[in-house]
Protein backbone atom coordinates (compact mmCIF):
# COMPACT_ATOMS: atom_id res chain seq x y z
CA UNK A 1 0.00 0.00 0.00
CA UNK A 2 1.20 3.05 -1.05
CA UNK A 3 1.93 5.83 1.66
CA UNK A 4 1.40 8.69 0.15
CA UNK A 5 -2.57 9.53 -1.23
CA UNK A 6 -2.09 11.32 -4.85
CA UNK A 7 -3.82 15.03 -4.49
CA UNK A 8 -5.14 15.88 -7.60
CA UNK A 9 -6.38 19.30 -8.72
CA UNK A 10 -10.40 19.25 -9.38
CA UNK A 11 -10.53 20.18 -13.39
CA UNK A 12 -12.34 23.66 -12.09
CA UNK A 13 -8.59 24.57 -11.15
CA UNK A 14 -6.81 22.67 -13.41
CA UNK A 15 -8.80 24.17 -15.83
CA UNK A 16 -7.60 27.85 -15.07
CA UNK A 17 -6.63 29.92 -17.26
CA UNK A 18 -2.36 30.43 -17.49
CA UNK A 19 -1.39 33.06 -15.39
CA UNK A 20 0.14 35.60 -17.00
CA UNK A 21 1.95 37.25 -14.57
CA UNK A 22 4.35 34.75 -13.34
CA UNK A 23 6.85 35.27 -15.44
CA UNK A 24 6.64 39.08 -14.52
CA UNK A 25 6.79 37.96 -10.81
CA UNK A 26 10.07 35.84 -11.64
CA UNK A 27 11.62 38.35 -12.97
CA UNK A 28 10.71 41.20 -10.39
CA UNK A 29 12.19 38.27 -8.17
CA UNK A 30 15.56 38.29 -9.75
CA UNK A 31 15.72 42.07 -10.07
CA UNK A 32 14.97 42.06 -6.52
CA UNK A 33 17.70 39.62 -5.97
CA UNK A 34 20.54 41.82 -7.73
CA UNK A 35 19.83 44.88 -4.97
CA UNK A 36 18.31 46.76 -7.67
CA UNK A 37 16.31 50.24 -6.63
CA UNK A 38 13.15 48.92 -7.79
CA UNK A 39 10.23 51.40 -8.75
CA UNK A 40 6.88 49.48 -8.71
CA UNK A 41 4.01 50.52 -10.32
CA UNK A 42 2.21 47.95 -10.78
CA UNK A 43 0.47 47.88 -8.07
CA UNK A 44 -3.55 48.36 -7.47
CA UNK A 45 -2.50 49.41 -3.98
CA UNK A 46 -2.97 52.55 -2.51
CA UNK A 47 0.42 53.82 -0.58
CA UNK A 48 -1.11 55.51 1.23
CA UNK A 49 -2.70 55.51 4.91
CA UNK A 50 -5.90 54.66 6.24
CA UNK A 51 -7.55 57.73 7.35
CA UNK A 52 -6.65 58.18 11.21
CA UNK A 53 -10.50 58.89 12.57
CA UNK A 54 -10.91 55.30 10.79
CA UNK A 55 -8.29 53.96 12.71
CA UNK A 56 -9.52 55.13 15.72
CA UNK A 57 -12.81 53.90 15.71
CA UNK A 58 -11.79 50.38 15.35
CA UNK A 59 -9.08 50.80 17.97
CA UNK A 60 -12.46 51.32 20.09
CA UNK A 61 -14.72 48.94 18.57
CA UNK A 62 -12.43 46.03 18.43
CA UNK A 63 -12.71 46.45 22.70
CA UNK A 64 -16.61 45.96 22.42
CA UNK A 65 -17.70 42.15 23.47
CA UNK A 66 -20.74 42.53 21.46
CA UNK A 67 -18.48 42.75 18.27
CA UNK A 68 -16.77 39.46 19.42
CA UNK A 69 -19.45 36.98 18.20
CA UNK A 70 -20.17 35.54 14.53
CA UNK A 71 -21.80 38.95 12.67
CA UNK A 72 -24.76 38.30 10.39
CA UNK A 73 -23.79 37.57 6.59
CA UNK A 74 -25.71 40.39 5.23
CA UNK A 75 -24.27 43.05 7.56
CA UNK A 76 -25.21 44.88 10.35
CA UNK A 77 -28.33 47.04 10.25
CA UNK A 78 -25.99 50.57 10.80
CA UNK A 79 -24.13 49.14 8.26
CA UNK A 80 -26.44 48.82 5.52
CA UNK A 81 -28.42 52.07 6.79
CA UNK A 82 -24.77 54.41 6.45
CA UNK A 83 -24.42 52.90 2.70
CA UNK A 84 -27.96 53.73 1.87
CA UNK A 85 -27.29 57.40 3.47
CA UNK A 86 -24.07 57.20 1.31
CA UNK A 87 -25.72 56.36 -1.56
CA UNK A 88 -28.19 59.02 -1.65
CA UNK A 89 -25.88 61.83 -1.11
CA UNK A 90 -23.53 61.02 -3.85
CA UNK A 91 -25.74 59.77 -6.39
CA UNK A 92 -29.45 60.90 -5.18
CA UNK A 93 -30.47 57.00 -5.52
CA UNK A 94 -32.67 55.71 -2.62
CA UNK A 95 -32.16 52.13 -1.75
CA UNK A 96 -33.73 49.97 0.98
CA UNK A 97 -31.25 48.91 3.43
CA UNK A 98 -33.14 45.76 4.09
CA UNK A 99 -33.94 44.52 1.01
CA UNK A 100 -31.74 46.75 -1.30
CA UNK A 101 -28.55 45.98 0.03
CA UNK A 102 -25.68 43.00 1.23
CA UNK A 103 -22.19 43.46 2.97
CA UNK A 104 -19.21 41.81 0.90
CA UNK A 105 -16.30 40.92 2.62
CA UNK A 106 -14.55 43.13 0.04
CA UNK A 107 -16.20 43.49 -3.27
CA UNK A 108 -13.88 40.65 -4.60
CA UNK A 109 -15.83 38.24 -2.36
CA UNK A 110 -19.17 38.70 -4.07
CA UNK A 111 -18.05 39.15 -7.81
CA UNK A 112 -16.24 35.60 -7.26
CA UNK A 113 -19.78 34.25 -5.52
CA UNK A 114 -22.12 35.71 -7.58
CA UNK A 115 -22.38 33.18 -10.48
CA UNK A 116 -22.63 30.65 -7.73
CA UNK A 117 -26.30 31.93 -7.11
CA UNK A 118 -27.10 32.06 -10.97
CA UNK A 119 -25.15 30.04 -13.33
CA UNK A 120 -25.90 26.46 -14.27
CA UNK A 121 -23.50 24.36 -16.39
CA UNK A 122 -23.05 25.87 -19.56
CA UNK A 123 -24.14 29.31 -18.84
CA UNK A 124 -22.38 31.99 -20.42
CA UNK A 125 -21.02 34.79 -18.74
CA UNK A 126 -19.91 38.13 -20.42
CA UNK A 127 -16.74 39.79 -18.91
CA UNK A 128 -14.36 42.65 -20.32
CA UNK A 129 -11.62 42.17 -21.59
CA UNK A 130 -9.04 43.56 -20.56
CA UNK A 131 -10.49 43.36 -17.31
CA UNK A 132 -10.48 42.31 -13.76
CA UNK A 133 -9.56 38.63 -13.85
CA UNK A 134 -11.84 37.45 -11.08
CA UNK A 135 -15.17 37.87 -13.59
CA UNK A 136 -14.21 34.77 -15.88
CA UNK A 137 -12.69 32.82 -12.80
CA UNK A 138 -16.11 33.47 -10.78
CA UNK A 139 -17.54 31.88 -14.05
CA UNK A 140 -15.49 28.96 -14.43
CA UNK A 141 -15.94 28.28 -11.10
CA UNK A 142 -19.47 28.54 -11.31
CA UNK A 143 -19.55 25.70 -14.27
CA UNK A 144 -20.12 28.47 -16.64
CA UNK A 145 -18.23 30.08 -19.71
CA UNK A 146 -16.90 33.28 -19.83
CA UNK A 147 -17.19 35.10 -23.11
CA UNK A 148 -14.55 38.16 -23.51
CA UNK A 149 -16.07 41.26 -25.16
CA UNK A 150 -13.20 43.18 -26.18
CA UNK A 151 -12.40 46.94 -24.92
CA UNK A 152 -10.58 48.69 -27.35
CA UNK A 153 -9.48 52.57 -28.10
CA UNK A 154 -11.88 52.93 -31.28
CA UNK A 155 -15.07 52.30 -28.52
CA UNK A 156 -13.41 54.35 -26.40
CA UNK A 157 -13.05 50.96 -24.27
CA UNK A 158 -16.73 49.91 -24.23
CA UNK A 159 -17.78 46.68 -25.01
CA UNK A 160 -19.52 46.58 -28.43
CA UNK A 161 -22.98 45.27 -27.95
CA UNK A 162 -23.83 44.51 -31.20
CA UNK A 163 -20.71 42.22 -31.86
CA UNK A 164 -21.65 40.02 -29.74
CA UNK A 165 -23.43 36.82 -31.16
CA UNK A 166 -26.95 35.64 -31.23
CA UNK A 167 -26.18 32.39 -29.84
CA UNK A 168 -23.93 33.45 -27.05
CA UNK A 169 -26.56 36.13 -26.01
CA UNK A 170 -29.02 33.60 -25.44
CA UNK A 171 -26.68 31.37 -23.32
CA UNK A 172 -25.91 34.78 -21.15
CA UNK A 173 -27.07 34.73 -18.04
CA UNK A 174 -24.64 37.93 -16.28
CA UNK A 175 -22.89 40.62 -17.45
CA UNK A 176 -20.37 42.26 -15.86
CA UNK A 177 -19.32 45.81 -16.59
CA UNK A 178 -16.50 47.84 -15.01
CA UNK A 179 -16.19 51.67 -14.73
CA UNK A 180 -14.52 53.64 -14.28
CA UNK A 181 -12.40 51.14 -15.44
CA UNK A 182 -9.61 49.07 -14.59
CA UNK A 183 -7.46 48.77 -16.55
CA UNK A 184 -8.21 51.11 -19.27
CA UNK A 185 -9.07 54.18 -16.79
CA UNK A 186 -12.14 54.83 -18.74
CA UNK A 187 -15.57 56.15 -17.56
CA UNK A 188 -18.92 55.54 -19.38
CA UNK A 189 -21.96 57.65 -19.52
CA UNK A 190 -25.81 58.04 -19.27
CA UNK A 191 -25.89 56.71 -23.16
CA UNK A 192 -23.70 53.67 -22.70
CA UNK A 193 -25.80 52.41 -19.34
CA UNK A 194 -28.98 53.01 -21.28
CA UNK A 195 -27.93 50.82 -24.10
CA UNK A 196 -26.98 48.14 -21.42
CA UNK A 197 -30.15 48.26 -19.93
CA UNK A 198 -32.03 47.60 -23.17
CA UNK A 199 -29.65 45.06 -23.69
CA UNK A 200 -30.01 43.32 -20.61
CA UNK A 201 -34.36 43.40 -20.82
CA UNK A 202 -34.27 42.17 -24.39
CA UNK A 203 -31.50 39.57 -23.62
CA UNK A 204 -32.69 38.66 -19.90
CA UNK A 205 -29.15 39.22 -18.61
CA UNK A 206 -28.24 40.05 -15.02
CA UNK A 207 -26.12 43.37 -15.08
CA UNK A 208 -23.05 43.37 -12.59
CA UNK A 209 -21.32 46.67 -12.23
CA UNK A 210 -18.09 47.09 -10.82
CA UNK A 211 -17.76 50.26 -9.44
CA UNK A 212 -14.92 50.16 -7.35
CA UNK A 213 -13.05 53.30 -8.52
CA UNK A 214 -16.59 55.89 -8.64
CA UNK A 215 -14.47 58.08 -6.18
CA UNK A 216 -10.87 58.24 -7.80
CA UNK A 217 -11.49 60.87 -9.99
CA UNK A 218 -9.72 63.95 -11.56
CA UNK A 219 -10.70 67.83 -12.47
CA UNK A 220 -14.38 67.68 -10.39
CA UNK A 221 -15.92 65.15 -12.67
CA UNK A 222 -17.79 62.52 -11.17
CA UNK A 223 -18.55 59.28 -12.27
CA UNK A 224 -22.09 57.98 -12.36
CA UNK A 225 -23.40 55.06 -10.74
CA UNK A 226 -24.88 52.55 -13.07
CA UNK A 227 -28.47 52.87 -10.43
CA UNK A 228 -28.81 56.53 -11.39
CA UNK A 229 -30.49 55.42 -15.15
CA UNK A 230 -34.04 54.79 -14.74
CA UNK A 231 -34.55 51.20 -15.24
CA UNK A 232 -31.31 49.79 -13.78
CA UNK A 233 -32.56 48.21 -10.48
CA UNK A 234 -34.43 45.92 -12.74
CA UNK A 235 -31.58 44.63 -14.51
CA UNK A 236 -28.61 44.17 -11.80
CA UNK A 237 -26.31 45.55 -9.26
CA UNK A 238 -23.69 47.60 -8.52
CA UNK A 239 -21.02 46.47 -6.49
CA UNK A 240 -18.70 48.98 -4.24
CA UNK A 241 -15.75 48.64 -1.88
CA UNK A 242 -14.38 51.02 0.67
CA UNK A 243 -10.57 49.68 -0.46
CA UNK A 244 -9.70 51.68 -3.12
CA UNK A 245 -11.60 55.19 -1.68
CA UNK A 246 -10.66 55.07 1.80
CA UNK A 247 -7.75 52.81 1.60
CA UNK A 248 -8.72 50.17 3.18
CA UNK A 249 -7.82 47.17 1.11
CA UNK A 250 -6.56 45.20 3.98
CA UNK A 251 -9.56 45.62 5.95
CA UNK A 252 -12.19 43.75 3.45
CA UNK A 253 -15.12 45.78 3.81
CA UNK A 254 -17.55 46.19 0.75
CA UNK A 255 -20.98 46.09 -0.44
CA UNK A 256 -23.65 45.52 -3.14
CA UNK A 257 -26.70 47.36 -3.92
CA UNK A 258 -29.86 47.28 -6.20
CA UNK A 259 -31.97 44.24 -6.87
CA UNK A 260 -33.89 42.51 -4.53
CA UNK A 261 -34.08 39.41 -6.20
CA UNK A 262 -30.30 39.51 -7.31
CA UNK A 263 -29.21 40.48 -4.15
CA UNK A 264 -31.32 37.93 -2.34
CA UNK A 265 -29.82 35.35 -4.36
CA UNK A 266 -26.27 36.76 -3.67
CA UNK A 267 -27.54 36.84 -0.04
CA UNK A 268 -28.35 33.10 0.05
CA UNK A 269 -24.86 32.04 -1.56
CA UNK A 270 -23.47 34.12 1.35
CA UNK A 271 -25.61 32.52 4.19
CA UNK A 272 -23.88 29.17 3.10
CA UNK A 273 -20.60 29.63 2.59
CA UNK A 274 -19.69 32.91 5.04
CA UNK A 275 -20.41 34.74 8.29
CA UNK A 276 -20.18 38.28 7.28
CA UNK A 277 -17.63 41.08 8.49
CA UNK A 278 -16.30 41.52 11.56
CA UNK A 279 -18.49 43.93 13.27
CA UNK A 280 -15.58 46.35 14.40
CA UNK A 281 -14.81 46.48 10.73
CA UNK A 282 -18.11 47.28 10.04
CA UNK A 283 -17.75 50.51 12.59
CA UNK A 284 -14.72 51.49 10.73
CA UNK A 285 -16.23 51.02 7.81
CA UNK A 286 -19.41 53.38 8.83
CA UNK A 287 -16.88 56.10 9.92
CA UNK A 288 -14.97 55.96 6.53
CA UNK A 289 -18.63 56.55 4.63
CA UNK A 290 -19.52 58.99 7.21
CA UNK A 291 -16.03 61.05 6.86
CA UNK A 292 -15.63 64.63 5.56
CA UNK A 293 -15.47 65.83 1.79
CA UNK A 294 -11.97 67.06 2.49
CA UNK A 295 -10.82 63.71 3.26
CA UNK A 296 -11.29 62.39 0.07
CA UNK A 297 -10.60 65.61 -1.60
CA UNK A 298 -6.70 65.38 -0.23
CA UNK A 299 -7.17 61.70 -1.83
CA UNK A 300 -8.04 62.37 -4.83
CA UNK A 301 -6.02 65.98 -4.64
CA UNK A 302 -2.62 63.43 -4.44
CA UNK A 303 -3.90 60.89 -7.30
CA UNK A 304 -4.15 63.95 -9.50
CA UNK A 305 -0.85 65.68 -8.93
CA UNK A 306 0.67 62.12 -10.00
CA UNK A 307 -1.59 61.84 -13.03
CA UNK A 308 -0.23 64.89 -14.05
CA UNK A 309 2.78 64.64 -13.74
CA UNK A 310 3.08 60.46 -15.18
CA UNK A 311 1.02 61.30 -17.89
CA UNK A 312 2.93 64.57 -19.22
CA UNK A 313 5.84 62.81 -18.37
CA UNK A 314 5.16 60.05 -21.05
CA UNK A 315 3.69 62.35 -23.33
CA UNK A 316 7.12 63.73 -23.46
CA UNK A 317 8.66 60.21 -24.05
CA UNK A 318 6.24 60.05 -27.35
CA UNK A 319 4.09 57.56 -26.12
CA UNK A 320 0.97 57.54 -26.47
CA UNK A 321 -1.17 57.70 -23.46
CA UNK A 322 -4.80 57.64 -22.11
CA UNK A 323 -5.11 60.43 -19.98
CA UNK A 324 -7.68 59.52 -16.54
CA UNK A 325 -10.45 60.61 -16.00
CA UNK A 326 -10.54 58.72 -13.29
CA UNK A 327 -8.35 55.48 -11.68
CA UNK A 328 -5.32 55.24 -10.38
CA UNK A 329 -3.89 53.95 -13.73
CA UNK A 330 -2.63 54.87 -16.68
CA UNK A 331 -2.91 52.98 -19.74
CA UNK A 332 -0.02 53.50 -22.12
CA UNK A 333 0.42 52.02 -25.62
CA UNK A 334 4.16 50.28 -25.95
CA UNK A 335 6.49 51.61 -28.73
CA UNK A 336 7.12 50.55 -31.83
CA UNK A 337 9.50 47.03 -31.89
CA UNK A 338 7.99 45.78 -28.38
CA UNK A 339 4.70 43.66 -27.37
CA UNK A 340 3.23 44.37 -23.57
CA UNK A 341 5.38 41.38 -21.80
CA UNK A 342 8.88 42.50 -24.36
CA UNK A 343 8.68 46.45 -23.06
CA UNK A 344 7.61 45.41 -19.44
CA UNK A 345 10.85 43.38 -19.06
CA UNK A 346 12.95 46.35 -20.97
CA UNK A 347 11.94 48.23 -18.68
CA UNK A 348 12.72 46.11 -15.85
CA UNK A 349 16.17 45.27 -16.40
CA UNK A 350 17.00 48.42 -17.89
CA UNK A 351 15.15 51.07 -15.99
CA UNK A 352 14.46 49.16 -12.61
CA UNK A 353 10.48 50.24 -13.49
CA UNK A 354 8.27 47.52 -13.37
CA UNK A 355 5.21 48.02 -14.87
CA UNK A 356 1.93 45.55 -15.54
CA UNK A 357 1.97 44.05 -19.30
CA UNK A 358 -1.73 44.71 -20.77
CA UNK A 359 -1.88 41.27 -21.97
CA UNK A 360 -2.37 39.93 -18.50
CA UNK A 361 -5.85 41.18 -18.79
CA UNK A 362 -6.57 40.04 -21.85
CA UNK A 363 -5.50 39.34 -25.22
CA UNK A 364 -6.93 42.74 -26.23
CA UNK A 365 -4.76 44.27 -23.58
CA UNK A 366 -1.80 43.09 -25.50
CA UNK A 367 0.31 45.79 -26.62
CA UNK A 368 -0.13 48.04 -23.86
CA UNK A 369 1.06 48.55 -19.80
CA UNK A 370 -0.49 49.79 -16.86
CA UNK A 371 1.27 51.86 -14.75
CA UNK A 372 -0.19 52.76 -11.34
CA UNK A 373 -0.21 55.84 -9.32
CA UNK A 374 0.50 54.41 -5.94
CA UNK A 375 4.10 55.65 -5.57
CA UNK A 376 4.98 59.46 -4.79
CA UNK A 377 5.67 62.55 -7.48
CA UNK A 378 9.29 61.82 -6.67
CA UNK A 379 9.46 58.33 -7.76
CA UNK A 380 7.30 59.00 -10.48
CA UNK A 381 9.03 61.42 -11.72
CA UNK A 382 12.28 59.34 -11.42
CA UNK A 383 10.65 56.40 -13.21
CA UNK A 384 10.50 58.59 -16.13
CA UNK A 385 13.97 59.93 -16.10
CA UNK A 386 14.56 56.27 -16.10
CA UNK A 387 12.04 55.22 -18.76
CA UNK A 388 13.70 57.93 -21.17
CA UNK A 389 17.24 56.83 -20.64
CA UNK A 390 16.32 53.12 -22.71
CA UNK A 391 13.98 54.37 -25.29
C1 LIG B 1 -9.46 46.44 -6.47
C2 LIG B 1 -10.62 46.01 -7.28
C3 LIG B 1 -11.75 45.40 -6.71
C4 LIG B 1 -11.91 45.02 -5.32
O1 LIG B 1 -11.43 45.05 -4.30
P1 LIG B 1 -11.89 44.62 -2.87
O2 LIG B 1 -10.72 45.00 -2.05
O3 LIG B 1 -12.13 43.15 -2.89
O4 LIG B 1 -13.13 45.37 -2.55
C5 LIG B 1 -12.83 45.11 -7.52
N1 LIG B 1 -12.80 45.38 -8.82
C6 LIG B 1 -11.76 45.95 -9.39
C7 LIG B 1 -11.83 46.25 -10.84
C8 LIG B 1 -10.62 46.28 -8.66
O5 LIG B 1 -9.57 46.82 -9.29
Amino acid sequence: MSRKISVELASRVKDLPPYLFSTIDRMKKKALDRGIDLIDVSIGDPDMLTPGHIVRKMKKAVEKPEHHCYPSYEGMASFRQTASDWYKKRFRVSLNPETEIVSLIGSKEGIGHIPLAFINPGDIVLVPSPGYPVYPVAALFAGGKAYEMPLVKENNFLPDLKAIPAGIRRKSKIMFLNYPNNPTSAVANREFYKEIIKFALRNNIIICHDAAYSEIYYDNRRPLSFLQLPGAREVGIEFHSLSKTYNMTGWRIGFAVGNTKIIAGLGKIKSNLDSGIFQAVQEAGIAALKSKDSILEKIRNTYQERRDVLYSGLKDLGLEVEKPKATFYVWTKVPAGFDSTGFVSHMLNKAGVLATPGNGFGAPGEGYVRFALTVSIKRIKEAVDRIRKIL
